[in-house]
């Protein structure tokens, strides 16, 4: 293992589908002066000597990109076809352009199938639109556990994972012997998580508020999972605006490895 290499996680969104604030909502959360509780449409980029991957593409995903400077994006990998997870897809064209080069999108089927149906410019250009500025991606699809997939530097496992009445999937990006598992939206700990996610280097798991929902794990739930898991670093996300962060971490003052994810967070393994 090279010490010298360091795998980075930027946390490009913290929030659950609506976004925090909720347009329209003048509750204490989504009027506080803490920009912590400002959260963004889940995303997250992973990399590790220049190689970059980004996972999930919301529909913040320009000011993302903007706000964090965002060099490249090497890969996508898309966990799932909810809005909040893949509309900001169109602006991954910026990255073709400074790359100039087609960039891997990474699904599995199902989900390649679905983006093919919301963005059919993108996969099945009509004649009509050839020569209009839109993203280049090359589809992959994207291997289940146990099988990998070697992506760049990193050995990026998927596992299914229940999302409600639909499946999302926990991501494992692995490179020198360290792992990060993110799950940003998932219904149950099941005992196939459990297992990948044991011992990993850095945890993010889905933690929406307190009152049960049926696509999404509860805050104390993710608090539970990820001690459970023993992970260096646990961060829960896909938050709403129903606790502030203050209060979140008031909450985990016991737990200094397990704590709310924000906005901008960095951490370096
Ligand atoms: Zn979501
Ligand atoms: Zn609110
Ligand atoms: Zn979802």
């Amino acid at each position: 293992m090279n010490d010298n290499r360091k795998i980075s996680l930027k946390v490009l969104g913290s929030g659950t589908s609506t976004g925090v604030p909720l347009v329209g909502c003048s509750c204490p959360v989504c009027t506080s002066a803490d920009p912590r509780d400002r959260r963004d449409r889940c995303g997250f980029y992973v990399s590790l000597d220049g190689f970059g991957i980004q996972i999930d593409v919301s529909p913040d995903f320009r000011n993302q990109a903007l706000r964090h400077s965002l060099p490249r994006v090497d890969a996508v990998i898309v966990t799932h076809a909810h809005a909040d997870h893949c509309l900001g897809l169109d602006d991954i064209r910026r990255y073709n352009t400074i790359q100039n080069c087609e960039i891997p999108l990474w699904a599995r089927e199902g989900t390649l199938n679905s983006l093919k149906r919301i963005f059919g410019y993108v996969f099945e250009c009509p004649p009509s639109q050839v020569g209009m500025y839109r993203p280049r991606l090359a589809a992959n699809a994207l291997p289940v556990f146990p099988e990998a997939a070697q992506i760049g530097p990193f050995l990026v496992r998927a596992l299914p994972v229940p999302h409600g009445p639909v499946e999302s999937v926990a991501v494992e990006l692995a490179a020198d012997s360290r792992r990060i598992v993110l799950c940003s939206d998932c219904s149950a700990f099941t005992p196939e998580l459990q297992a990948l996610a044991r011992e990993a280097d850095i945890f993010v798991l889905d933690g929406l508020r307190d009152r049960p929902h049926a696509a999404h794990l509860t805050v104390d739930d993710a608090r539970a999972a990820l001690a459970k898991s023993n992970c260096r670093i646990g961060r829960f996300v896909h938050i709403g605006h129903d606790i502030s962060h203050a209060e979140l971490l008031g909450r985990c003052a016991d737990t200094p490895r397990i704590k709310p994810t924000f906005d901008g967070e960095e951490l370096e393994i």
